[in-house]
């Protein structure tokens, strides 16, 4: 029986399609007012009766009566049956979709729709409290200090309306008395962000008084949050709403959805820094500028930024914190550069910021600042190349073990190729010693792309520095939340359960240390990348599943590792001797991943798999043998440390002795077969 698909992923799914883009993709959509018409794919029409509800995520055709959500309109459209289209859709979306277990179903059901009651509520009340400080701009006897201050800011009437911004008075309990008369209703503006209840007495009061309030609304144009901004001497100078059930702010940018009601085909996204800077802009024409609420630039972000346009620019104050932020946007940056993309960054003149800077140079001057930002190739030479003498021959060995795994992290293409010439060139290394370089120092200068540093009241997520943007998911299973950042991730060494650091030296101390001078050269020729052995592994099986044929036994040793991609490599392993079995051949890598596809392992495997372009050409079954043994080198070392300290206790007992000889035979065996490869 075909499982059923959990309505919470339904609620989920629809939340993060924008049903405009999706049938914007099949049939042009052109702006009517609020919603959006084209000709109807589904009958035969020469004038438009189509129409799409942006608001309502909804399409209707007056013609043929058509009509549906967007899992609606890809099942009509493609032919699909209902999990067929929620499939497709969830690819789009970069999720997978989650197996329904019968018996927590009916629990899950009444969460999901307990959660998506609770959304509604929370989007409606903070409509609500939106329209309520608009008409406070308008209304309220001490409104002229908020009017003044934004006719100070040269921001008209018009604009100000274009955003939303409203006024929250002074006084403690405006809006609870607005919108919560009753007692009851007062728990429902707490859960939304919008009250606060003090810990010691219970008292509630308003979270936003006498600001200027920015409404936050997500691309649908749904009003999430509010950014306020003081008008008196209250601390802080800028607030956020707090993180709620329709508010994550490391996956929004304020002003997206008002750059996409201005203009639907954007070129050209620039990332500011505060939601006063994206309004200024506006003022002036310049309708292309976003800002993070709070956060630095995340992996969400640039998702959902280039998905719209090939082109971000990130613009930030000139000072150290506006370095530091630039510094971060580079690093998240660089996976996402692929061919055809381009980022560049603006340090605006010290003290001045893009609201500033735009009231006195005027949309002209600004706009060609924007143009000529330094792209993120000299960027990322500027930045790692300061304080470095070109001449100086260690200097330049900086340069290059710093720069060489960040050029690393770029998608394969003329970018990445360039930028590895480029750097060639600067240092006077060649291609081969660069590539060494990236892979020694990769796992410890990739930096994390942190969305929280630059936030208070958000913990850190990620105790360790170390670990690039993506990894943690690749031992866990693909929460919805990580999607994006999973997606883009790279695939990184150290995510072995018991924390093992799978670095080169590594396997020099604890496997090769017989060996006479095994050289860097060796390890780097097979296995060039970061990672630990069992993902390389995995890697070249999945790609190549007919290398599995040299493999004669599977060693059994593998499963007392303590390290979950072992147990993966053991399954698959099993996988695939199996199939052959079945098939009575080797099953090919499409077949290979269907039968894998329903494994919690799966996220990680098919991103390993997607990873052709860093498989090394070659001989694979070697390869794959190389990294078997590797573990079983580890596995060794790990047992003969063991027995050796049982051994030298005074009541050690035979058979541990008959166990240690067994265990040096074995290892031998081992260091012969390899000896014999060099
Ligand atoms: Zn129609």
């Amino acid at each position: 029986m075909a499982s059923r698909i959990p309505q919470s992923f339904i609620d989920d799914l629809l939340d993060r399609t924008d049903i405009v883009d999706l049938v914007d993709g099949h049939v042009k959509l052109k702006k009517t007012g609020r919603n959006y018409s084209a000709c109807c794919p589904f009958h035969k029409e020469k004038t438009p009766s189509f129409s799409v509800a942006p608001d309502k995520q909804f399409y209707y055709c007056f013609g043929c009566g058509a009509g549906g959500n967007a899992i609606g309109f890809l099942m009509q459209l493609a032919n699909l049956n209902f999990p067929e289209a929620v499939e497709e859709l969830a690819g789009k979306a970069g999720l997978t979709v989650p197996k329904d277990d019968s018996i927590t179903s009916k629990a899950a059901s009444a969460a999901s729709q307990a959660k998506t009651q609770a959304r509604n509520q929370a989007y409606d009340l903070l409509n609500r409290a939106s329209q309520f400080y608009q008409s406070q701009l308008r209304r309220h006897p001490e409104r002229q200090k908020a009017v003044t201050y934004l006719k100070g800011r040269g921001l008209s009437g018009q604009i100000a309306q274009r955003f939303g911004v409203g006024y929250a008075p002074t006084g403690w309990q405006n809006l609870m008395h607005e919108l919560a008369p009753e007692k009851e209703q007062e728990q429902a503006l707490i859960d939304a962000g919008m009250l606060v209840e003090k810990e010691e007495n219970k008292r509630r009061y308003d979270r936003f008084r006498d600001r200027i309030m920015f409404p936050i609304k997500d691309y649908k144009g749904r009003i999430i949050a509010f950014g306020g901004r003081v008008l008196g001497d209250d601390k802080p100078k800028y607030l956020n709403s707090p993180e709620t059930v329709v508010f994550h702010k490391q996956k929004e940018l304020y002003g997206l959805y008002e750059a996409r009601q201005h203009e639907r085909n954007l070129k050209r996204i620039m990332v500011v820094e505060g939601y006063m800077d994206v309004v200024a802009l506006a003022q002036h024409n310049i309708n292309y500028a976003v800002a993070t609420l709070g956060t630095s630039t995340s992996t969400f972000h640039l998702e959902r930024i280039f998905k719209l346009v090939s082109e971000v620019v990130f613009c930030f104050d000139g000072d150290a914190a506006g370095l530091k932020a630039a510094d971060r946007a580079m690093h998240t940056c660089l996976s996402f550069m692929e061919d055809g993309r381009q980022a560049r960054f603006l340090l605006l003149p010290d003290g001045e910021d893009p609201d500033s800077l735009v009231r006195q140079e005027g949309n002209e001057k600004l706009t060609a600042r924007i143009t000529e930002a330094t792209p993120l190739s000299d960027f990322l030479f500027q930045r790692l190349g300061q304080d470095l003498d070109p001449h100086n021959l260690e200097h330049r060995a900086k340069l290059a073990t710093d720069a060489s795994p960040l050029i690393e992290t770029i998608p394969k293409g003329i970018m990445r190729s360039m930028m590895q010439a480029r750097l060639s060139k600067i240092t006077g290394l060649d291609k081969d010693t660069l590539a060494e370089l990236s892979a020694l120092k990769a796992p410890s200068t990739v930096p994390i792309s942190d969305v929280n540093t630059k936030t208070q009241d958000s913990p850190k997520k990620k105790p360790a520095p170390t670990i690039p943007p993506g990894s943690a998911q690749i031992t866990t299973h693909n929460s919805a939340d990580d999607y994006s950042d999973y997606r883009m991730a790279d695939i990184n060494s150290d995510t072995v359960e018991d924390s093992h650091h799978w670095h080169h030296e590594h396997y020099q101390s604890s496997f090769t240390t017989e060996h006479s001078q095994p050289s860097r050269q060796h390890f780097s020729a097979t296995l060039p990348k970061v990672q630990n052995p069992a993902q390389a592994a995995i890697r070249i099986i999945l790609r190549h599943p007919e290398t599995v044929e040299h493999i004669h036994e599977i060693p059994a040793h593998l499963a007392e590792l303590k390290m979950q991609d072992a147990r993966v490599l053991l399954q698959l392993l099993g996988a695939v001797q199996a199939m052959s079995k079945l098939l009575k051949r080797w099953p090919n890598p499409a077949e290979l991943h269907i039968e894998c596809a329903s494994w919690d392992a799966w996220p990680m495997l098919r991103q390993l798999a997607a990873m052709e372009s860093l498989l090394p050409q070659g001989d694979y079954p070697q390869q794959l043998e190389e990294a078997i043994n590797r573990l079983l080198g580890h596995h060794f070392e790990e047992r003969f440390n063991q027995l050796l300290h049982l051994v030298s206790l005074p009541n050690a007992d035979a058979t541990t002795k008959q166990q240690l000889k067994d265990l040096i035979k074995e290892k031998e065996g081992l260091q012969k077969r390899l000896k014999s490869r060099q």
